[in-house]
């Protein structure tokens, strides 16, 4: 038995395996798959969670629990290619289930990629579940904005890049690291406990009256840092978000911004299909984004049975 509540719950053989849960569950088994906000637990009536050590940390930074590690035997993790410590779980069983949280498949410098694996099941997240949302190469698009600043910078302007703070910030840090990186304080933390578990990421801050010089800045831009950006905006800096949604045409203009470039953390649609088709389970049940869409067309493609878990996320991140 699959269904929704209080993340994804799985009943099977007489246990109880959540995925993502919103609070842990005593006497369940509760998977974090990796530490983003909408997948990582608000409250913790137990502090035994399945993780890798990565989200583990990063866990303790964002809700300050130390949680403690739970191991079975009937669960591996496997990598799911979408931001640093994610993982997909694969639970074995007559008909082993496949949990993706958010994956991706596309080879990238600092994850991944997803691998598709035989299950019975397959729960997988339906982000960009349209056939429009289709992505080039990681390659392909940071050259593309490698270009772009370096033009920039050669001219003597700033550029400040809109990407999540987990996953993008990191992608953006490796790909530009020989240009004036500057870091948002929530982005330099989330790197410095990266390289704790080996990745060699940038650091440096972002010092508003002390920069002589162009700069390349990576910020969400939420919050009180909007005011910052606006002052660099008005100082000249160019503006260009990281997001898969930048395939839309609107993209760009809704958010005023100078450039959209289509890199994303999760699989595009034809991705999503080939790793369904790989998988080759007999069912297959859709989370997040555009869920029903996509059952519909895995059942049209595949003719392999597909419906909805109908998740509702409350509000679709435009970093994704
Ligand atoms: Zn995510
Ligand atoms: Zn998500």
């Amino acid at each position: 038995m699959i269904r929704l509540g209080n993340g994804i719950l799985l009943e099977m053989d007489g246990r109880r395996f959540r995925f993502d849960p919103r609070r842990t569950v005593a006497g369940d088994l509760n998977m974090i798959s990796h530490a983003h906000s909408d997948h990582i637990p608000s409250s913790f009536r137990t502090l035994g969670v399945l993780c890798s050590d990565v989200t583990r940390d990063l866990v303790k930074v964002r809700r300050g629990k130390e949680t403690e590690r739970v191991d079975d035997p009937r669960v591996r993790c496997l990598d799911a290619g979408h931001i640093p410590g994610s993982n997909m779980f694969l639970v074995s069983g007559d008909r082993p289930v496949l949990y993706t949280g958010d994956f991706c498949t596309r080879k990238k410098a600092h994850v991944g990629p997803a691998e598709p694996v035989k299950c019975g099941s397959l729960i997988i997240e339906a982000t960009y579940g349209r056939p429009r949302y289709v992505f080039p190469d990681h390659e392909e698009v940071l050259g593309a904005a490698r270009d772009w600043l370096e033009d920039l910078v050669a001219h003597g302007t700033s550029a400040v890049l809109f990407a999540y703070p987990l996953g993008k910030s990191q992608e953006l840090s490796i790909a530009f690291r020989d240009l004036p990186l500057r870091l948002h304080p929530s982005i330099a933390e989330n790197n410095r406990v990266l390289g704790r578990h080996g990745y060699g990421l940038g650091t440096e801050e972002l010092d508003e009256r002390g920069e002589e010089g162009p700069v390349v800045y990576i910020t969400s831009g939420m919050g009180k840092d909007r005011e910052r950006v606006e002052r660099m905006r008005r100082a000249g800096a160019k503006t260009a978000a990281f997001s898969g949604w930048a395939l839309d045409r609107s993209f760009s203009y809704s958010s005023s911004l100078d450039e959209g470039f289509p890199l994303s953390d999760h699989c595009g649609y034809d991705e999503l299909m080939r790793f369904v088709e790989k998988c080759s389970p007999d069912i297959v049940y859709t989370t997040h984004g555009f869920d029903k869409a996509f059952a519909a067309s895995v059942r049209k493609e595949l003719g392999v049975d597909a419906r909805p878990l109908v998740a509702k996320q409350g509000t679709m991140d435009q970093f994704c």
